[in-house]
Order: structure tokens, then sequence, then C-alpha cells
């Protein structure tokens, strides 16, 4: 097993540009949908969205990872 000596912000999770795992540096930001098709009157309160990002520190792809699905 390869060890990763990791910060608080950073995880290891697959890359598809490097084809293997790599350390990440995750970013959570909160995203405003600015896409009307994606916003529905009723849900305009909630078109703030977490997105989680993760930044390969390998290649610096960056890839947005798991979403939370409002269902
Ligand atoms: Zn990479």
């Amino acid at each position: 097993m390869d060890s990763f000596d990791l910060q608080p912000d950073e995880a290891v999770s697959y890359c598809q540009h490097c084809g293997r795992e790599t350390v990440h540096r995750i970013e959570i930001a909160l995203r405003e949908t600015t896409t009307r098709d994606e916003v529905a009157p009723e849900n305009a309160k909630h078109a703030r969205k977490p997105v989680r990002t993760a930044l390969c520190e390998a290649c610096g792809a960056k890839s947005h990872q798991s979403r939370f699905h409002g269902d």
C-alpha cells in the first residue's frame, strides 16, 4: 500500500487523468445555480448547492466529486 501524508483538506481518490489513485485537494464551495432549467420556482431558495471539487495534485485535473443530490 502506498502511504500518503495527507493534509486535513486532502484526500486520496482515483484520478481518471492519471489513471491511478492520487492525492486530491478537496474544496467545498457553494455554487449558485444560474441555469433556470435546474431551478424550479419552489426550489429557488435551495438554489445554492454545495459542490465538492477535487483537484488532483499530481496532474492538476479538477473533477467534480459527488454532488449532493436533493431528493
Ligand atoms: Zn491526476
